[in-house]
């Protein structure tokens, strides 16, 4: 057989590698030529700034636990990849938030995982967000716009899991039994947060928190409640960082909350639809997990082929029809698993959720200018309960429970299916290759590592697959519960010795969570 001289899938344009893309009514030519233009951006980041340094992050992260490649971070955020996943209206590009943070989380995967789940988990944690409506474009969604501007990147994370809620914290039928530490005590004008979250993606580095706790401990699913955190704030502190087995570059902290106040204005949507919002968040990074697992086989099957190709014992190894059926394998388990994630991006983005950042009341307030938007009247207008509930009134009326249960089993589908497959080509890429490869070994082995995760966060394979079963085998129907269900208890007057605005009651400055960069 004739030796071939393929070019590396890192090549291909997106409508290459997706071609059904091409075809999707929903996308017109110049969305095409905006994603074009996203993932080029993105390949330009990682061929000089990601895969060169790869090892060496691993390693730094290994050596030093608080250390962090905040120059990265500046470089991804000179090309707006911390943005990519905002809506239009906030200064972001995604009209299609979830195909577009997918297509870049497996570009950056296939360099290094770990860089790509720093700029994932912060758009894990934009992701609530979304379903605050317009009243969060002009606050901290344009704050990350601006630092990414000003060269200071404005990083931020998503905390839901704790340490004995893990599991129980992703489906809504589970939540009612967890076990649960944390809580949000309502108190006169907001609440007091108290309790610790764990393996929180970019913890250490989050300027800003998405956390979601229960107003009334006793019934976690009625009163789950989002917040946005500012961990600048007195009562919030960084603990334990872990030292992870893969995806180094990225840390995994535990957050801690004594007695840290947030005002209502600070509450995601309203108090009460917390699950729902959760809900909302993992249908849409799941595809994202999906291709974070796709990204990564795809690394290690390209590193693979240009050691084939180029090597002489690796072309020694490609004339036997053993190496070529691998080959042709992992090349097959890349593409279904790319298929089965855009598939649910785009279930996400074009028939449920992002349907409504296309209803037509969000898109007049969109063509509304900055200037009157941000003015007193019309933010408290977007402030006002009415608008607060308008996002999950709308969800609930138009996509429904059944297009929830079917968008969160396709992302189920796809984040399980892609985890798998990196675990699986990343394997097989290290067992062709073998000890006779030098460096490639390495990395490689560094891929075998960093595939694991991609089966665990997110909510397990094995979560996501009961998922599956629930949502398109069993028919059955995602357990969230009507709005505002179940009365809230009373606020309290707040203890004299708790904090605001970074000074104590009694004039001391508290200490706030210094940030090394
Ligand atoms: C490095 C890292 C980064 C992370 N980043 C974040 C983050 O940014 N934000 C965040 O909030 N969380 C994060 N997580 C948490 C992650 O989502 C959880 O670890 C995951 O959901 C599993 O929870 P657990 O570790 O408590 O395992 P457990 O829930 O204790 O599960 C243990 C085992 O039991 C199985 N199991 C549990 N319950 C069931 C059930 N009802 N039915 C069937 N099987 C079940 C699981 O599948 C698993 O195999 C991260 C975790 C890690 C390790």
């Amino acid at each position: 057989m004739a030796m071939p001289q393929k070019p590396p899938i890192a090549t291909r344009t997106l409508t290459e590698a997706f071609p059904r893309m091409a075809g999707n009514p929903q996308l017109t030519g110049r969305d095409l030529k905006t994603l074009q233009g996203i993932l080029d951006r993105t390949r330009e980041f990682c061929d000089q700034h990601v895969r060169p340094r790869a090892l060496e992050l691993d390693q730094r992260a290994w050596d030093d636990i608080e250390d962090f490649p905040w120059d990265l971070a500046r470089e991804g955020g000179k090309r707006g990849l911390f943005s990519v996943s905002l809506p239009p209206q906030a200064g972001g590009e995604a009209r299609f938030m979830v195909t577009t943070l997918a297509t870049v989380m497996e570009e950056m995967s296939a360099a290094c995982p770990g860089v790509a789940v720093i700029f994932g988990a912060h758009g894990l944690g934009v992701g609530p967000l979304a379903f605050g409506g317009p009243a969060q474009w002009d606050g901290v969604m344009s704050k990350i716009v601006q630092g990414e501007q000003s060269g200071d990147p404005v990083i931020m994370s998503f905390a839901i899991t704790e340490p004995s809620a893990g599991t129980d914290m992703e489906n809504p039928d589970l939540v009612d039994a967890a076990h649960l530490g944390c809580h949000a005590k309502p108190v006169k004008g907001g609440f007091l947060l108290n309790g610790t979250k764990c393996f929180i993606s970019n913890g250490p580095q989050a300027r800003y928190v998405t956390v979601y706790m229960p107003v009334d401990p006793a019934r976690p699913r009625a009163t789950m409640t989002c917040f946005l955190v500012d961990s600048r704030s007195p009562g919030f502190k960084v603990g334990h960082i872990e030292h992870k087995m893969g995806q180094r570059a990225s840390r995994a902290s535990e957050l801690i909350f004594e007695d840290m106040f947030v005002s209502e204005d600070d509450v995601i949507g309203s108090v009460g639809d917390g699950v729902t919002n959760m809900m909302g968040v993992l249908i849409g990074s799941r595809p994202c997990v999906g291709a974070i697992g796709t990204g990564i086989a795809r690394g290690a099957y390209e590193r693979l082929l240009e050691w084939l190709l180029n090597d002489p014992e690796g072309r020694l190894l490609l004339e036997r029809q053993q190496v070529r059926m691998a080959l042709a394998q992992m090349e097959e388990e890349i593409h279904l698993s790319r298929q089965a994630y855009m598939d649910a991006a785009t279930e996400f983005d074009n028939v449920s959720i992002g349907k409504l950042m296309k209803d037509p009341g969000v898109r007049l307030l969109g063509k509304i200018p900055k200037r009157v938007r941000t003015s007193p009247l019309v933010q408290r207008q977007m402030q006002s309960g009415m608008s607060r509930k308008a996002v999950m009134f709308l969800l609930r009326r138009r996509v429904g429970n059944r297009g929830l249960t079917r968008a969160l089993a396709m992302s189920s589908m796809a984040k399980a299916r892609g985890a798998d497959t990196g675990m699986k080509v990343a394997g097989m890429a290290l067992e062709i290759a073998g000890l006779s490869s030098g460096p490639l070994r390495a990395e490689l082995e560094k891929l075998v590592r960093d595939a694991k995760l991609t089966q665990i966060f997110e909510g397990t394979n094995q979560l996501n697959r009961l998922e599956v079963a629930e949502g398109l085998s069993l028919g059955g129907e995602i357990g969230l519960l009507p709005i505002g269900a179940g009365k809230l208890p009373p606020a309290v007057d707040r203890p004299t010795k708790v904090s605001v605005n970074g000074a104590s009651a009694n004039g001391v400055a508290a200490p706030a969570k210094a940030v090394a960069r």
